[in-house]
């Protein structure tokens, strides 16, 4: 449990523990994540965060071809420095990879040993080997992508990384790959986007994404960070070991206001052509209109026989209910009646997170309506005393939330872990595309209910 658990029983899993940060490694091309934990663990983050999660599988490494001390009882005993030895240098001799993350898990880190000792015994000029301890009992998978980053950027992008600054050139921060069930393609859709308006994104993450993009962090002119909270901490690391300032645009863009506001202040920040970028702007927002007027227009139309809800609710990470309150209010008018955050975010995170969404929500949320927890079964014991008779409201979560959506006969829509069993491919949210998908899908499960004539 994290640190606002308290005595509570959290149901409903939302979230991996800490070891579930592997999946960021397993995300960057050349970095192979070497297990020191027991031989379940990886089972239980591969549950919420992989295979059930929009059936995601790493790729190249997939879960069962990452190495494994499986650590037992026998060894929390006695010890597992052996252990860990042979199947490092196995994995040194066997797998394409050119940083090795000596991963420990709980059984480890209760036995002890000292892993920088055995991380710098393998380390060579070629193959660099760092040790990252994510024991369940410290936090959750996001708490450990922050570790993962954290240790990649103080062993690898310190002393190996490029020199000097590239003008236009943009390290992007705030998605957690996997967690994010929708990271892959939206991360693909931000790098188009980037590209056109005439910067150099420089991705982590994903297809052919990797050691390149690791040593060129140094060299970009500023990062941006695209989440409420998630990497805020990696950004303020960057800007004090290379002096790369940062922006904080708090949510990946849903829809066409929030994509305008973004290209506006990279137009500033960069020092992009005005003129090219609100080309841009204009060309990507009459694209959604005309799909919008198309398809969608009239189930706004109060005098149709067949309506949208017109409020919502969301229990999901921060980054994903941010991301869908900017579009639903800004783009839509729909009003979000509570936002629930199983996500464990840190307490000093809490006060700006919970800022933002005032500020996003335009009057309609108050603090209390702001949820901070551990919890994800909570909005479902909450729903109970909800009268949804008169007020019909749609549900944005996990697959979790589509069973609680079921029983009070309210549309739902996947945002968050775990996605489920319907898989995920590139599909995303992003932009003003992206957006035109959230509305067909909300509006097809509306219809799939048998929704969309009940609700006013
Ligand atoms: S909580 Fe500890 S023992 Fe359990 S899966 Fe995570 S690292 Fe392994």
């Amino acid at each position: 449990m994290g640190e606002n658990s308290g005595f509570s029983c959290p149901e409903q899993q939302r979230v991996g523990c800490g070891l579930g940060g592997i999946y960021t490694a397993l995300s960057i091309g050349g970095v192979l994540p070497v297990l020191h934990s027991g031989p379940g663990c990886i089972h239980a983050m591969n549950s919420v965060l992989s295979l059930s999660n929009g059936g995601q599988n790493p790729v190249p490494f997939m879960e069962l071809s990452v190495p494994c001390s499986n650590l037992s009882e026998e060894d929390v005993v006695f010890g597992a420095g052996g252990k860990i030895r042979s199947v490092l240098e196995h994995a040194l001799r066997y797998y394409k990879a050119e940083i090795f993350l000596i991963i420990t898990g709980c059984s480890a880190e209760i036995i002890g040993e000292d892993m920088q000792e055995v991380a710098d015994e393998f380390s060579t000029p070629e193959k660099t080997v760092l040790p990252v301890a994510l024991p369940g009992f410290k936090g959750n998978n996001v708490w450990g992508h922050g570790q993962i980053l954290s240790a990649l950027i103080d062993g690898f992008v310190e002393p190996y990384g490029e020199r000097g600054t590239v003008k236009g050139r943009v390290n992007v921060l705030g998605v957690v790959p996997f967690y994010d069930p929708m990271w892959a393609g939206t991360l693909e859709r931000l790098e188009c986007l980037l590209k056109q308006i005439g910067l150099e994104p420089n991705i982590l993450y994903g297809r052919d994404k990797g050691i390149q993009e690791l040593k060129r962090i140094p060299t970009a002119e500023f990062n941006l960070v695209l989440a409420p909270w998630t990497d805020l901490d990696a950004a303020k690391k960057l800007k004090r070991k290379f002096g790369t300032p940062y922006v904080h645009f708090p949510y990946m863009p849903v829809g066409p206001t929030a994509e305008a506001e973004l290209i506006r202040v990279l137009t500033e920040t960069a020092a992009l052509d005005v003129q090219k970028t609100e080309s841009i702007i204009k060309d990507r927002t009459d694209r959604y209109f005309y799909y919008f007027d198309r398809n969608l227009n009239w189930l706004f139309d109060m005098h149709n026989q067949r309506s949208l809800p017109r409020e919502f609710f969301a229990n999901t990470s921060a980054s994903a209910a941010l991301s869908i309150t900017k579009y639903l209010v800004w783009d839509l008018g729909l009003s979000p009646r509570k936002i629930f955050i199983p996500e464990d975010v840190p307490k000093k995170h809490q006060p700006g997170v919970r800022d933002l969404f005032l500020q996003t929500a335009k009057g309609y949320l108050k603090e209390e309506d702001i949820v901070f927890t551990d919890d994800g079964g909570l909005f479902e014991q909450y729903l109970k005393d909800v009268d949804q008779t008169v007020r019909k409201s749609a549900v944005f979560g996990s697959i979790w939330d589509d069973i609680t959506a079921k029983k009070a006969n309210m549309p739902f829509v996947p945002v968050g872990t775990p996605y489920g069993d319907n898989l995920i491919c590139d599909k995303n949210y992003f932009g003003t595309d992206g957006a035109l998908c959230l509305m067909a899908d909300l509006y097809n499960d509306a219809e799939k209910k048998g929704l969309l004539s009940a609700v006013i």
